[in-house]
């Protein structure tokens, strides 16, 4: 779903209402395919006063939302999820040409988005509450859910497709509306999951979708309509967004950014650990949250270690994704991107450390293409061992012993994954007890949770109570209702409070 202009670029419409419209705004966004470096589409910039429409919109769909039985929500999610599997490599092609990861990587990118439909769908069981009867005379207690209200998504650009299926299948089946702002540089794979959902009978003004940078953030992070805000991107936005979202009476959850570690033990097996760390820091172009990104060798282990990423990963073939499936690691999201992801070579070459491999390379192709690159001797003060790089660069740390590696961690500001990769199962066991991170993986380089467990990220890569996923995430979108129930045995005990017993009977 999409108009032209002149110039055949698609304009990017937005969903409210149920309808797919035009935006007035006069500012908007070039979406590019990162593969060939060329425009793909325009998205709007919306303004204040449309956005908040769209909040309205949802706002007004919510009563008979809300009263619709849990069952069916749940049953417009189990369609969905049909759709989806029936789209399933369309919805792929379209990740890898908005965002340049692979196909392979897209198709897993869909799965795990698919998998959150299906949690959504036995979402019902999660929404019963409690009973306590009789917890005095004649009293019975009871709690149920209810949902909060209208909720908004606002999403980061790696993940186009997974991160706002993170949120709204289980915002709905709890019976909220909401409004998704996708980010910006990967607006199309949203317009075409609200396509589906229009398709799989979800009725008009349940979900919409508005297009924006900050104005159209700031406007849904104080609507006196919105009762809940998802966020996932950047940390210094994630706190941004929390704490506003949160002064303005607001439920937040806000996922941010990381810097996530791979401990090599002398004992691991080397051939495999290689394997796993190149497709934790390199996969996706290392644009993922949970990527590897500094990896901490103990011990002997650092020189067969660095020895076999050089190889293993100068092997990786590099190059555009779009409908091309010869290829290991596709494009960065952008040019900009691109020249701030290499320049933490320089930095870390000005530093001290050694560049062991170096992805600048001359592409053949147009594409935001970058190799993927070794830094070793990385000390653990410098900016490439502690800041977010966000792109297809692996930081080698030397460490002596265990204690060492679990001080590097305590000294991250971030904490969403990191991994240990050892046979030693006294020291698996003491890292995924000490590790300061919320994530933890034992000869796993990339420990995210499934659809079913919380996305538990702590310190600066989260910032809320209850995490996206899981259980924690159906309590994030409903809120508790607690009732005394007492029926009457006759009018002589109509005054007495049950519970405190301070009728003239009990004194
Ligand atoms: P980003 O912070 O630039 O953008 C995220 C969203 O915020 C977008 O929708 C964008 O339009 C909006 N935004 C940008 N600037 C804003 C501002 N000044 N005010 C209000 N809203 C603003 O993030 P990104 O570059 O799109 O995504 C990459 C980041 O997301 C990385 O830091 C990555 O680690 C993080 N991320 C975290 C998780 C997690 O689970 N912790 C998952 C995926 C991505």
């Amino acid at each position: 779903m999409a108009s032209s202009t002149a110039a055949s670029v698609e304009i990017v419409p937005l969903l409210q209402g149920g309808k797919w419209r035009t935006s007035d705004s006069p500012n908007s966004a070039e979406v590019f395919n990162p593969s060939t470096g060329k425009v793909l589409a325009r998205v709007p910039l919306c303004s204040e006063q449309e956005t908040a429409a769209v909040v309205d919109t949802a706002a007004a769909a919510l009563p008979d939302w809300s009263a619709t039985p849990a069952v069916e929500r749940a049953r417009i999610m189990f369609k969905y999820r049909q759709l989806m599997d029936e789209h399933f490599e369309e919805l792929a092609a379209l990740v890898t040409r908005e965002h340049g990861k692979t196909l392979p990587e897209s198709r897993a990118e869909v799965q795990r988005g698919l998998e959150m439909v299906e949690f959504s769908c036995g979402i019902p069981q999660m929404l019963m509450g409690d009973t306590l009867p009789n917890i005095a005379p004649s009293v019975d207690a009871e709690t149920m859910r209810h949902p909060v209200g209208v909720c908004v998504g606002i999403t980061p650009y790696n993940f186009p497709f997974m991160v706002p299926l993170w949120m709204f299948p289980v915002a709905l089946v709890c019976g909220n509306t909401f409004v998704l702002k996708p980010s910006e540089k990967v607006p199309l794979s949203s317009v075409r999951m609200g396509e589906l959902l229009l398709e799989a009978g979800l009725p008009d003004g349940v979900f919409n979708i508005v297009h924006g940078d900050r104005t159209s953030v700031e406007t849904l992070l104080t609507h006196p309509n919105v009762a809940a805000i998802s966020f996932v991107g950047s940390t210094a936005i994630a706190k941004a967004i929390y704490e506003t979202g949160t002064k303005n009476g607001k439920r937040v959850q806000s996922a941010g950014g990381a810097k996530n570690h791979l401990i090599i033990m002398p004992d691991a097996d080397l051939d495999q650990s290689v394997k796993a760390l190149a497709a934790s820091a390199y996969g996706c172009a290392g644009q993922r949250c949970m990527a590897g990104s500094v990896a901490v060798a103990v011990g002997d282990v650092a020189e067969p270690l660095v020895d076999g990423l050089c190889q293993h990963a100068g092997s990786l073939r590099v190059g555009p994704t779009d409908g091309n499936e010869e290829v290991d690691m596709g494009p960065v999201i952008r040019r900009e991107h691109l020249e701030r992801v290499a320049g933490f070579l320089d930095i870390a070459s000005g530093e001290g450390a050694e560049v062991a491999l170096d992805g600048r390379r001359d592409f053949a192709d147009d594409g935001f293409l970058l190799g993927p690159s070794v830094i070793d001797r990385v000390a653990p003060d410098m900016r490439v061992a502690r800041e977010e790089i966000f792109g297809p660069v692996l930081s080698v740390v030397r460490a002596t012993d265990l204690e060492q590696a679990l001080e590097i961690g305590r000294q991250c500001q971030y904490g969403n994954g990191a991994s240990i990769f050892t046979r030693d199962g006294h020291a698996a066991r003491e890292f995924k007890l000490h590790f300061n991170a919320g994530m933890i993986g034992i000869n796993v380089g990339v420990p995210a949770p499934m659809a079913w467990f919380p996305f538990t990220g702590w310190n600066q890569s989260f910032f809320g109570d209850l995490h996206i996923q899981g259980s924690e995430s159906v309590h994030f979108y409903t809120r508790q209702k607690m009732t005394l129930t007492r029926w009457f045995r006759s009018a002589e005990d109509s005054h007495h409070d049950p519970v405190w017993k301070t009728s003239s009977k009990a004194k």
